[in-house]
């Protein structure tokens, strides 16, 4: 195994990601010398599209791999030369590791990052009929996630119709139509009535969108409800939910077996995502 591991993060705004400390400290814990790199693409004046040129560079300079984020998710597909069958699939990749011939392959694990999470905090959580809340990048990787385990069915909400239609068109062609299906905004009471549980996947909640993404009084003791907003851990939405009686899950899973994940694909070594959490919650 080897002895220490350079990797980084490619995104916009990334200077106050936790993945440093997440993926150093574990490394830590291994005996594994870990330099984690925040490489903002804004301060660098480089675009979406510029992502390639970074992770040439990366290559070049003996990264291990790399971490990919907000608005480079896709970009970075092009400049790859290879892709995990899942990360093909969901047409994102949020992680890409650098062989020792030099290939550069594109991996996801915000979905098995989901499940993962999932599996742990809602074990025995009925998934019949699930509403998603949020249609864009979180919400693909969440909507592969619950029918990659079994969701019988998913019902998509987003402000932006035209999104919801988008992400369940990809799902109906991988899952099948009869598995997702689309709610307009005035639809969402009637589909949260019906259902098993909630996803939370806009970015509301957060410091720069404050409140709730739904009438609190939606809420109802019997509905699961899981949120991907993990800045903060504590959302207007859990805080509500539990209010309300149900069972909720934070988004901290999310990010942390993201992370997890990320780790054993740069180390080859396993991590112990408990640990991990822990220091999520200490960040
Ligand atoms: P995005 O911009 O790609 O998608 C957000 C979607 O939500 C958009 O389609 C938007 O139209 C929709 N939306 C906004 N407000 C809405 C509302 N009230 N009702 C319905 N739809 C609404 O953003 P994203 O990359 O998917 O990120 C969303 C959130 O997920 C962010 O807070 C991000 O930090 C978080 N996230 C968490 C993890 C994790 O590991 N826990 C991973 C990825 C993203």
């Amino acid at each position: 195994a080897r002895e220490s591991c350079l990797v980084g993060l490619i995104g916009s705004g990334v200077g106050p990601s936790l993945s440093p400390a997440l993926h150093q400290r574990e490394a830590d814990r291994h005996g594994l010398r870990c330099l984690y790199r925040l490489i903002d693409i804004d301060p660098l004046g480089i675009g979406p599209q510029g992502v390639g040129e970074l992770v040439r560079a990366a290559a070049r300079l003996g990264f291990d791999g790399l971490n990919i984020t907000h608005p480079c998710k896709q970009t970075v597909i092009e400049h790859l030369d290879g892709l995990s069958e899942d990360a093909a699939l969901l047409g994102a990749v949020n992680t890409v590791v650098f062989g020792e011939d030099g290939r550069a392959i594109g991996h996801n694990t915000d979905w098995s990052g989901f499940a993962r999470s999932f599996a742990r905090g809602l074990p025995d959580a009925p998934t019949g009929e699930i509403v998603l809340l949020g249609a864009g990048g979180a919400g693909a990787a969440v909507a592969h996630a619950l029918l990659t385990v079994g969701a019988d069915r998913l019902t998509l909400a987003d402000t932006d119709p035209a999104r919801a239609a988008g992400l369940a068109g990809t799902l109906a062609t991988r899952f099948g139509a009869a598995r997702v299906r689309t709610v307009p905004p005035e639809g969402l009471p009637a589909a949260v009535d019906r259902a098993d549980g909630l996803v939370h996947a806009t970015p509301t909640g957060m410091a720069a969108h404050p409140g709730l993404p739904l009438p609190a009084g939606l809420l109802r003791a019997g509905l699961w409800v899981a949120e991907v907003v993990y800045r903060p851990l504590e959302t207007p939405l859990l805080a509500a939910a539990r209010a309300a009686g149900c069972r909720t899950l934070d988004g901290g899973g999310m990010a942390v077996f993201q992370a997890a994940d990320a780790f054993r694909l740069f180390t080859g070594r396993e991590p112990d995502a408990t640990r991990m959490l822990t220091d999520l919650s200490e960040l």
